[in-house]
């Protein structure tokens, strides 16, 4: 939960932790009705704009709690187009929102659904080598409420109503289970912002104890597993969790999760020349999926300014596909929708750090 000074914020309790925070202040239940409307559905920025509870509440609730608002200081892309959002919290960090527009169902949902990808910590400790996020190390977790407020903040800059969330900005969302959880509860709620769980995807690096752990919550929202590469030998390339949680540790997390859930697992799969984009890998990744009936999303990689990794020729992205498909497995192969902005996660932020830095420096 985020606290300024001594503060909390009011977007990042659900509602029946709102409830007995008012029940100690002693007000009656229908207060907590009122407020999470003016938080969620008239979204006003600040607690003196609740006009129907009585002014000496809102001053005692002003003292208790505060109430943020995030800013945008970046837009990048037009209308119909991917869009990115870069925002600067309370403090000065920088994260990043990525707002795609209708396209053929990548997560369950129907074609004309607008997806928002979130961040959930600003930078990320996981390190992945091929990853814009990881570059720059970890500096903090974000509290429920600038996650919840991301959403609110680009809905409220477009006029456009979101219907899906994706955890595939900034962060491994799996490290701060608690404030994404909480999050999750606050966007999925009827009293929240009423985004059904089959509309909400959360995805991962492969921390397996936290899959199990998310497998025993009972939201019914969906997990995708960025897997990268189908051997021990590849992932440790790549991916540094892998050393912690190998393949097989994780994939039986996965059964684990598939035994308590109804909804399909994806696997992400970014293809990266000459690391990951073998026959041999395709043929041992439909293997892993069949186990556990998994979808795939092949991902043709972003390049990143400074990293050395690329994407493969359409041709091969192809081959790797028609592998895949001949055993049957639901794939999809991304045409990479933001390419032309960077939309993979983290570069915005990195070029706006970059050349925030450079500034400062020209002026010393
Ligand atoms: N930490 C979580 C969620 C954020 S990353 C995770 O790793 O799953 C979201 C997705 O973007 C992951 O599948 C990640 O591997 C992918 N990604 C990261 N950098 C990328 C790049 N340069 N090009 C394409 N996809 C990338
Ligand atoms: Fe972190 Fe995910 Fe990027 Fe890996 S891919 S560094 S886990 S944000």
């Amino acid at each position: 939960m985020v606290k300024s000074a001594g503060k909390t914020d009011m977007k990042s309790l659900t509602f029946s932790e709102l409830q007995e925070r008012l029940r100690n202040l002693g007000e009656p239940s229908y207060r907590t009705i009122q407020i999470t409307d003016w938080l969620y559905k008239k979204r006003v920025d600040a607690i003196d704009k609740m006009t129907n509870l009585p002014g000496s509440l809102r001053s005692r609730l002003a003292e208790k709690f505060s109430l943020g608002t995030i800013d945008i200081v970046r837009v990048l892309g037009a209308r119909d187009t991917t869009r990115k959002f870069l925002f600067r919290l309370t403090g000065g960090s920088l994260i990043e929102s990525v707002l795609i527009p209708a396209s053929p169902a990548l997560y369950g949902g129907k074609a004309d659904r607008r997806t928002i990808c979130v961040s959930t910590q600003v930078g990320c400790a996981y390190g992945c080598k091929f990853c814009a996020s990881g570059l720059e190390g970890f500096s903090r977790n974000l509290g429920a409420n600038e996650i919840v407020e991301q959403l609110i903040a680009v809905e409220r800059a477009t006029g456009e109503k979101i219907d899906n969330i994706v955890f595939m900005g900034m962060g491994e969302p799996l490290a701060n289970l608690e404030n994404v959880l909480r999050a999750i509860r606050i966007i999925n709620a009827n009293w929240g912002l009423g985004i059904g769980a089959r509309h909400i995807t959360v995805s991962t690096s492969g921390l397996a104890p936290q899959i199990r752990k998310l497998a025993e919550e009972p939201l019914q929202i969906r997990l995708a597993i960025s897997l990268h590469g189908a051997t021990d030998e590849v992932r440790n390339r790549i991916m540094p969790i892998n050393r912690r949680y190998n393949i097989e540790t994780l994939l039986s997390a996965c059964d684990y999760y598939k035994a308590h859930k109804k909804q399909h697992l994806t696997f992400e799969y970014i293809l990266i020349a000459d690391v990951n984009d073998s026959d041999e890998q395709a043929r041992l990744l439909s293997h892993h999926a069949k186990r556990l009936s998994a979808k795939v999303n092949l991902i043709p990689y972003n390049s990143v300014p400074g990293l050395p990794w690329m994407r493969p020729s359409e041709k091969r992205q192809e081959k790797f596909l028609s592998i895949l498909r001949s055993q049957r497995i639901p794939a999809t192969l991304r045409r990479e929708k933001g390419h032309d902005i960077d939309a993979a996660c983290g570069q915005l932020r990195l070029q706006t750090e970059r050349e925030l830095r450079k500034d400062v420096i020209a002026k010393l």
